[in-house]
């Protein structure tokens, strides 16, 4: 018997006021795959993240992570079942500080496994795991900051903790690199390389210099449908994509 998908997209539809934002997407993750997800603006990417991750409901079609069915489960259950993933719009407590903003997130997870009446114990293995992840992104000596006072970058950067604070073995990651120059977005490559080594990644990204340097495989997502998915050198041959590259501005 072959082992499941580590995550498996199977038609998915989603409408919105009559308007079809998804229109049957499939899509196969092999488990420790790294895969890209490109297309232009409105294509569906954030939105198939949120059905994804049980933001959104789907219509139709079905979600598979590991080979459970998680389509109706909500955010919370698919996340404590080991997907997380992060925003395209920042969705850190500013007013928090960088652990804080960690330590929420390791909580979430860590209330499941552990039994109520272990609450001080509890606590102090959240907080550990928190400096750990805290260190892992390169924030060890700025996690007292409130996470609204850190850079740009750094606050990226602790997107990245907050999303992998709970070990989630599929991570999905919404345009982190978004407004990076070339140095930082370089530094978040390598970032997350290093946290997501061994687990599943799939990640929305303009900048074609990180889809190539990270990306085993590249997804393009046109009007609600990922029209192809393939090594990068049948990306760029692939005539489908071609078209649609030459035809828009707009898009990365
Ligand atoms: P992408 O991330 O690829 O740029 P999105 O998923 O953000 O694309 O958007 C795809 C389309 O879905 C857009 O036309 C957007 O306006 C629409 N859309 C997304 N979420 C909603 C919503 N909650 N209600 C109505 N329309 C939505
Ligand atoms: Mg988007």
């Amino acid at each position: 018997m072959t082992a499941p998908h580590a995550l498996e997209l199977r038609g998915l539809h989603k409408s919105f006021d009559r308007t079809e934002i998804l229109r049957g997407v499939d899509l196969q993750l092999r488990e420790g795959e790294r895969c890209a997800l490109i297309g232009p603006n409105g294509a569906g990417k954030s939105s198939l993240f949120n059905l994804i991750s049980g933001r959104y409901r789907a219509d139709a079609g079905s979600v598979l992570l590991h080979g459970a069915d998680i389509t109706r489960l909500p955010p919370q259950g698919i996340n404590r079942l080991g997907l997380a993933r992060s925003f395209q719009i920042s969705s850190l407590f500013p007013r928090l500080s960088a652990f804080e903003n960690v330590r929420c997130a390791v909580l979430g997870k860590l209330g499941y496994r552990y039994a109520f009446w272990r609450p001080i114990g509890r606590l102090r293995d959240a907080e550990e795991r928190a400096h750990a992840v805290l260190a892992r992104v390169g924030l060890a000596g700025r996690g007292h900051l409130p996470a609204g006072a850190l850079s740009y970058a750094d606050q990226r950067a602790l997107e990245v903790a907050v999303t992998i604070a709970a070990d989630a073995s599929v991570i999905l990651l919404d345009e982190t690199t978004a407004g990076m120059n070339r140095a930082e977005s370089q530094a978040m490559v390598a970032l997350i390389r290093e946290v997501t080594a061994g687990k599943t990644l799939l990640l929305v990204e303009h900048d074609m210099q990180v889809v190539f340097d990270l990306a085993d495989r590249i997804a393009v997502m046109d009007n609600g449908r990922v029209i192809a998915c393939d090594s990068a050198a049948n990306i760029r041959a692939n005539p489908e994509v071609q078209r649609l590259y030459l035809n828009r501005s707009g898009h990365g």
